[in-house]
């Protein structure tokens, strides 16, 4: 049985996205501490995407984090993106440590810390990076695995995309966790439906949806007061809000996920995933079919270009059959799709639509 699995029910990480002050994570762990949580998360170097947001209070923080560790008895996890976190965390008693997806891209900036890891036991998590490659995902894990630690765990946060809008903050790309758990059997996954909703009314879904799929764990960011968190307010639950997940998740009899034996369940999550990133897909061929549309306007060109549409019919046809696709399924399916671009670009032409979304 690893460090992160636990027979019969999830491995629980709580705790605020940010480590903001003593009473804050105290406060915190208070509230979580009945909840029988099995890691107290808090982030200390904050990796931020754009300079000039909150990006941790760093080692002061970690003298905090002890005292939640030696007050309430819940082992605590930072995240470490250089060889000097490690050293600090390893300094001031911290249990786990976890790889940041900003972290996980970069394998020099892996093994860095797979170096200052060798010698030493202690589990680490290793998050996906945030662009959807397993390889890159599987390369982290080898590479903290070859520096000796034993204990290693993936954190599924989903991924990011460009302008593709969706409910989501991270597409959840729910194929890719699943394929790192054919290719590493052995590696616990938890799923952290924080990072991919981006929006804490959207946590329980996911946090079930991950269970349902065969998931070790859940991870989900956790504030006593979540509107006022230095970093990701939108997506962090109520100790409360928490405790109500965690009592109406539906954990499966299965524990140990069989991806060999394929559930009804496990296909439709695929099929899920699958149909979001085809919605998703649609939307961003819908922007350029009005960019195209305006310039149509401005060109003084018909909306319905013959050429262009036989062009489509012949193209998209041809490229159905090599991938196996009947012709005629993908000719019908475009009809409908060309058919709504063109009343779109109508809209255009006629003044109905005059300005783009940005
Ligand atoms: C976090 O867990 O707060 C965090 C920064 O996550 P990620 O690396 O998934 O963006
Ligand atoms: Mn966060």
């Amino acid at each position: 049985m690893s460090f992160f699995t636990r027979q019969g029910k999830a491995f629980v990480i709580a705790g605020p996205c940010s480590a903001e002050s003593l009473e804050q994570v105290m406060g915190i762990a208070a509230a979580v501490k009945p909840l029988e949580i099995d890691l107290f998360r808090a982030g200390v170097w904050k990796p931020r995407t754009r300079p000039g947001s909150f990006e941790g209070v760093g080692e002061p923080a970690l003298k905090w984090l002890q005292e939640v560790k030696n007050a309430y008895n819940i082992p605590v996890t930072v995240e470490v993106a250089t060889p000097t976190h490690v050293e600090e965390a390893l300094k001031h008693g911290i249990d786990v440590l976890w790889i940041g997806a900003r972290t996980t891209v970069n394998p020099f900036q892996v093994q860095r810390i797979a170096d200052a890891l060798k010698g030493v036991q202690i589990p680490v998590m290793v998050k996906n990076p945030v662009n959807p490659d397993v390889d890159l995902w599987q390369g982290g894990i080898e590479r903290v695995a070859h520096a000796g630690i034993t204990e290693i765990a993936a954190i599924h946060r989903g991924f990011s995309s460009y302008n593709a809008p969706s409910v989501y903050r991270n597409q959840p790309n729910w194929a890719i966790p699943i394929e790192l758990k054919r290719r590493m059997p052995d590696i616990p996954i938890i799923c952290d439906p924080s990072h991919i909703t981006g929006n804490s009314e959207l946590v329980p879904d996911i946090a079930q949806k991950a269970i349902n799929i065969g998931f070790d764990g859940l991870m989900i960011e956790t504030h006593t007061n979540p509107t006022q968190a230095l970093s990701d307010a939108a997506q962090q639950v109520t100790p409360d809000e928490l405790r109500d997940i965690l009592e109406k998740i539906v954990v499966r009899d299965n524990a140990e996920p069989n991806t060999e034996s394929i559930g009804l369940e496990y296909l439709r999550q695929l099929m899920d995933g699958i149909d979001a990133e085809i919605i998703d897909l649609l939307v961003r061929r819908m922007e350029l079919t009005e960019k195209i549309g305006l310039i149509k306007k401005d060109e003084n060109m018909t909306a319905y270009q013959p050429e262009r549409w036989r062009d489509i019919v012949d193209t998209r046809g041809a490229r159905a059959e090599q991938a196996g696709l009947s012709k005629e399924f993908i000719v019908a399916l475009y009809e409908k799709i060309h058919g709504y671009s063109i009343n779109r670009q109508l809209e255009i032409l006629q003044g109905v639509i005059k300005e783009l979304k940005s």
